[in-house]
């Protein structure tokens, strides 16, 4: 920046008062002069005071106006009248006693300066009356003078004398005597000057303008009293921009005056914009969490509405806010009949009702409940569990309840069939061991000599053990299964031998009902890759139930056959077959038919499921024909897996 030679000052110098600093950017100290004439108040104070005096000004040259035309109205009256009145009399009454009379008159009517002149003039146009304080009738111009001494009627002149700029008016009226002029009154008036300070106009000014400083220093004290806290936030500011460019030669340095509250509105708008910016910003990130609220809430009402039990939001008066898809099949109505009703209205089931109202009521952290009910009104012959739990809100405070109707009609049926599963398995383990032990007592107490009985005895303990051993590997088999944890341990299994091992666990029991059995092997026993055991107790398990639900005498054929890459195995009886309501049970886990031969036989009704699982981990499948007083055909095939000698 390029100053005058004589405007540079060392840092160091004290600087002369008409000198202000400023710094750049960069921290430099300049040095331009002051701003010393007035400051924008000041001009405001003079311009208002300008404009008051203008105003008075104008006010009163109105007044003057006014005046004038209210004095030249009074004036033009006045001349009427007194001419009119005068030109009354007749001329002779100007001579003599009367003629004080009428000058008199006219002197109170009218004042010194503004009577210009009054005549009386006879019918030859000589003044016979005359009076002119002012000494202007020479001047009075002569045609004015004719018009008025030639007039018929009442007349009124104006015109101006040298002297004056205020014009004079004349008033002329004719006398008429006996239908005769006989003579002219003539009346020269002149309106008085109004004049600016005429002592009332400034008495009434000078009200005025006491009243105007009044009202001035009070808005000027108003105005200070109500700008006082905006100077201390502008020294305030001050002294913070002084204390900034102390510490930071970079920032903007602190001025008075206009410039001072320029930079302080400009940073007042920064911080405007940045609070505006900020807002706007809050306004994104708010509307993105909306959304995701949103979203979020849409999914989750999808999962409720997906859910196979019934849901129920309700608000803190128990009216229904939420009611999921489950539910509202069960109660056949649609949300709109639903949402915003009371909940008992819609549950009408005294039971569910007082739990809900009842549950948590008064307690410190009111959470969860649970009742297990019938509802015939909405499902005969099922059952129900109803679980209540409170919502509340970030602040612990209850905003509504959650209730949620779930069908456990099955899980209890399950439990059913549970309990009477157990009490069967006692019963099936208890029998065996019951023969074991009396036999065997008899036996030890050397109650049966005979050698023969002896054998028969020694023969049933050993049946009821296997039966026992059976027993128990099918609870340990489905006790794995259920586990997950039944495999296979894959080996090579000749099939002439498996058959072998099977036909021989029946023989026994067959032969007690003389069952015949009939086997139709190949001759060429195809190998397979399985596990012997297991397979074993697959096949034994179908033998068994041949045998049992065969009547004696009855008949088993059991065959082997390699067909279509599947070893497949048949069992076929002439028992009492199974019914078609029973056939789509028989392979689930403890399922027994209720047909009397059935249940006259022992059995757990594990055999066919544990069957099944064995067929299944070796990749086959099991099948059934069957019909009732018919027999049943049972076939299993396993596939036949590739091997290789000396490669497994
Ligand atoms: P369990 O024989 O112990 O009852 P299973 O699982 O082996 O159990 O058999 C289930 C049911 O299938 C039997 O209770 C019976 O009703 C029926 N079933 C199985 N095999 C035969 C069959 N050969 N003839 C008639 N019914 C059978």
């Amino acid at each position: 920046m390029h100053l005058p030679d004589n405007s540079f000052v060392s840092a160091t110098q004290k600087k002369p008062d008409v000198w202000q600093n400023t710094s750049d950017l960069g921290g430099h100290i300049h040095l331009v002069p002051r701003k010393t004439d007035f400051t924008r108040p000041q001009y405001i104070g003079i311009a208002f005071l300008v404009l008051i005096v203008i105003g008075i000004a104008l006010y009163a040259q109105t007044l003057i106006r006014e005046e004038q035309r209210d004095e030249l109205r009074e004036l033009l009256a006045k001349g009427n009248y007194l001419v009119s009145l005068i030109s009354l009399h007749p001329t002779e009454d100007f001579n003599g006693d009367k003629r004080d009379f009428f000058l008199r008159t006219v002197t109170q009517y009218t004042t010194y300066e503004g009577l210009v002149y009054f005549f009386v003039h006879n019918d030859s146009g000589y003044p016979i009356v005359s009076l002119t304080p002012s000494d202007l009738a020479a001047q009075i111009p002569s045609q004015i003078e004719t018009a008025s001494l030639n007039a018929m009627g009442l007349t009124k002149n104006t015109f101006h004398v040298d002297v004056s700029e205020t014009p004079i008016y004349e008033f002329a009226k004719p006398i008429f005597e006996n239908g005769k002029k006989t003579g002219t009154v003539r009346l020269g008036l002149k309106p008085s000057t109004v004049s600016l300070f005429s002592f009332q106009r400034m008495r009434f000014l000078g009200m005025i303008a006491f009243f105007i400083s009044a009202i001035i220093l009070l808005l000027y004290y108003g105005i200070t009293v109500t700008l006082r806290p905006l100077k201390r936030l502008e020294q305030d500011f001050k002294k913070t921009c002084t204390d900034l460019t102390t510490a930071s030669p970079g920032a903007p340095a602190s001025g008075d005056g206009i410039g001072s509250t320029i930079k302080a509105l400009e940073q007042s708008l920064t911080q405007v914009k940045q609070k505006l910016t900020k807002i706007e910003e809050d306004n994104v990130e708010l509307a993105s969490k909306l959304g995701v609220i949103t979203f979020e809430k849409n999914q989750i009402v999808n999962i409720l509405d997906a859910i196979k039990f019934g849901v129920i939001i309700t608000d803190i008066q128990d009216n229904i806010s939420y009611i999921n898809n489950y539910m509202l099949k069960l109660l056949k109505k649609n949300s709109n009949e639903v949402i915003g009703r009371p909940f008992g209205e819609i549950i009408a089931h005294d039971k569910i009702t007082s739990f809900i109202s009842q549950q948590g009521v008064g307690k410190q952290n009111p959470t969860t409940g649970r009742i297990e009910i019938a509802i015939p009104d909405l499902a005969p012959g099922e059952t129900f569990r109803v679980t209540h739990a409170y919502l509340q809100d970030g602040e612990k405070t209850l905003i509504g309840k959650m209730i949620s109707i779930q069908n456990i009609t099955s899980e209890k049926l399950a439990e059913i069939n549970k309990h009477e599963f157990i009490a069967h398995v006692a019963h099936e383990l208890k029998t065996p061991l019951t023969t074991i032990k009396s036999y065997n007592e008899m036996l030890m107490d050397g109650e049966v000599q005979d050698h023969e009985t002896q054998k028969e005895f020694y023969n049933t303990i050993n049946e009821e053990t296997d039966r026992l051993t059976r027993l128990i590997q099918d609870l340990l088999n489905m006790s794995k299964i259920e586990l997950g944890a039944l495999t296979i341990e894959k080996g090579l299994v000749k099939t002439d031998s498996l058959i072998g091992d099977c036909v021989a666990a029946i023989e026994v029991p067959a032969q007690k009902k003389h069952i015949a059995i009939e086997k139709i092997l190949p001759d060429n026993f195809p190998t397979l890759l399985g596990d012997k055991e297991l397979l074993k107790v697959a096949i034994i398990n179908l033998l068994n139930n041949a045998v049992k639900y065969t009547p004696e005498e009855g008949k088993i054929t059991l065959s082997l056959k390699d067909q279509d890459q599947m070893v497949v195995f048949d069992v076929v009886d002439t028992g009492y077959g199974i019914s078609k309501e029973d056939l789509r049970h028989i392979f689930k886990r403890s399922f027994r038919s209720r047909d009397p031969h059935v249940a006259e036989q022992s059995g757990t009704g594990l055999g066919l499921a544990i069957t099944a699982e064995i067929i299944r981990l070796h990749g086959g499948r099991i099948k059934v024909q069957s019909e009732l007083r018919q027999g049943s055909h049972f076939r299993i095939g396993i596939p036949k897996q590739e091997f290789y000698l000396g490669k497994q």
